[in-house]
């Protein structure tokens, strides 16, 4: 079996070019969507990620704002700038690129984002809304891109058994939540790193989906023959043959296109994804807030 490309890259070009109409509206209203972001620090992971969210969306004629702070800032400074943007009408989205440093408390601040603003869903409201299985609050970027790309793709979850890899706050649980949600109707386990038995656990699903960060790690032999397997991982690893020394890889080996029916690949699967929902949250919340006003 070779799989099929689950191709996040093409699916977020439709869902970009589908907001353009609705960006289009809103400047007819005389509304400009408006993201803020706020990275600290100079961990050159998180300022590539912040600029492809910039170039996104400069692409798409949505207003952007970018604050850098100091590694060394305080945390009352970051709360000062958060308060800021929650107070400025002209803002509709906010988003504070993790990591934070260590000296700050990541969710802590998180807290203090209006949740109305809060384009990356981690929010207690926004989270809490997935809890009781409602999906009209901001969801998270990186689970609701897969989503959406797995029903793009064709691809039923009704009754199918769906593996999670990973419990994290930002991917795993609200992934699973997503899942197990009334209208999708997986049946989910979230597996993590006491899990016993991960490989035999892995092979019992219709749908794995791995958000762990360690290279390569679901190997074919823990993949059912035809299952869909979503990689969320981005992992970087020296690589000599490469000019720069290094390469991206998945959390999911390249062997398992041999057995799954579709595989997402890294890049190109989950990371384009990501940035489209954070643009389509950013408009949605302009959206709600011109509705009323
Ligand atoms: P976290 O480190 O927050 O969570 C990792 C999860 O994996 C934890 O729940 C952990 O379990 C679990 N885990 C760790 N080791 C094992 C193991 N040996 N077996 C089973 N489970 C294990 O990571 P994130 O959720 O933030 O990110 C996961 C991956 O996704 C990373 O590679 C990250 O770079 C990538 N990512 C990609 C995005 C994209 O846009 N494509 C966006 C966000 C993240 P436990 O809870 O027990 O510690």
């Amino acid at each position: 079996m070779c799989a099929k490309k689950l191709d996040g890259k093409a699916c977020a070009a439709e869902v970009e070019t589908n907001l353009l109409s609705r960006i289009q509206s809103l400047q007819e209203k005389g509304i400009e969507p408006h993201l803020a972001v706020i990275i600290v620090g100079n961990d050159p992971a998180s300022h590539v990620y912040v600029n492809s969210k910039i170039a996104t969306c400069k692409r798409l004629g949505i207003r952007s704002t970018h604050i850098e702070l100091a590694s060394d800032s305080s945390e009352d400074e970051l709360k000062s700038k958060v308060k800021q943007l929650n107070d400025d009408d002209s803002v509709h989205g906010i988003l504070i690129q993790s990591p934070l440093p260590s000296h700050m408390d990541e969710e802590g601040i998180t807290d203090l984002i209006s949740a109305a603003k809060d384009v990356d869903g981690f929010h207690p409201t926004n989270l809490g809304r997935l809890v009781q299985g409602r999906l009209d609050g901001m969801i998270p970027c990186t689970p609701h891109g897969v989503l959406r790309m797995l029903e793009w793709a064709g691809i039923e979850l009704k009754g199918k058994k769906a593996v999670v890899i990973g419990r994290s706050r930002i991917v795993g649980m609200p992934l699973s939540l997503l899942f197990a949600a009334r209208g999708v109707d997986a049946t989910v386990t979230i597996a993590h790193s006491r899990t016993n038995d991960l490989p035999q656990v892995c092979r019992e699903a219709d749908v794995l989906v791995a958000a762990v960060g360690i290279p390569e790690m679901v190997e074919p032999l823990w993949v059912k023959p035809g299952a869909v397997v979503v990689d969320v991982g981005i992992n970087r690893v020296e690589d000599e043959s490469r000019e720069r020394g290094w390469r991206l890889a998945g959390d999911v080996s390249k062997e398992v296109q041999t057995v799954a029916s579709w595989l997402s690949p890294v890049p190109g699967g989950v990371g384009p994804m990501t940035i489209a929902m954070l643009m389509e949250n950013t408009v949605r919340s302009a959206e709600i807030i011109a509705m009323n006003t």
